[in-house]
């Protein structure tokens, strides 16, 4: 069950620019602050209401770009996977479902969960992603999906991020 579970770890993957920041701090604070300037990985310890339950979740915002180098330790660290693009950026949608398609390979037979966050929602007018795509893309990849706003409301990160949350939990409890 939920309950004996401590600890869940999540990592959040993506291009530059593409909001790792902006929806990790909105998830834990449902502040929207604007710009976040640090080029180092940062760890955040927090504690969530699972299905009434309390658990430990530890958050890891990444500051490297996945175009760069596959993060092969970090997704062992891992026990779920938030990976986002901007849906006003055709690129880092790119670079999305290139990171689904080597955590998948990289996991292999584990499942791990995953959630696809199509961000940046609220730049209606500088779409260069559908919805189509990205709901393919996580139909493809077998992960949830989700489009959100960092800077819009905390409404869509906060559901989405406990969303993963409760599957991570549930997978783990499995282990
Ligand atoms: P990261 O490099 O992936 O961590 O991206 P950041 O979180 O630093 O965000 C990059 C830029 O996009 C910053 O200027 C943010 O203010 C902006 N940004 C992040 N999320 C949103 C959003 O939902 N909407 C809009 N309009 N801008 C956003
Ligand atoms: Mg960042």
């Amino acid at each position: 069950t939920v309950a004996s579970m401590s600890c869940v770890r999540i990592v959040v993957l993506g291009a530059r620019k593409a909001g790792k920041s902006a929806v990790t701090v909105r998830y834990l604070t449902r502040r929207f602050i604007g710009e976040y300037s640090s080029s180092k990985d940062l760890l955040y310890r927090h504690e969530v209401c699972v299905d009434s339950h309390h658990c430990q979740v530890e958050i890891l915002d990444t500051s490297r770009s996945q175009d760069d180098v596959f993060p092969a330790d970090k997704v062992d660290w891992a026990d779920a996977f938030v990976v986002v693009y901007s849906t006003a950026d055709r690129r880092s949608f790119q670079v999305a479902t290139d990171s689904l398609r080597r955590i998948q390979q990289h996991v292999a037979g584990r499942h791990a969960p995953i959630i696809l966050l199509g961000n940046k929602k609220d730049l209606e007018h500088a779409r260069q992603v559908s919805v189509d795509d990205g709901q393919e893309m996580s139909l493809q990849f077998q992960c949830q999906f989700y489009e959100v706003s960092a800077a819009d409301t905390h409404v869509g990160v906060t559901v989405a991020f406990q969303s993963i949350l409760r599957e991570a939990f549930s997978q783990k409890s499995k282990r």
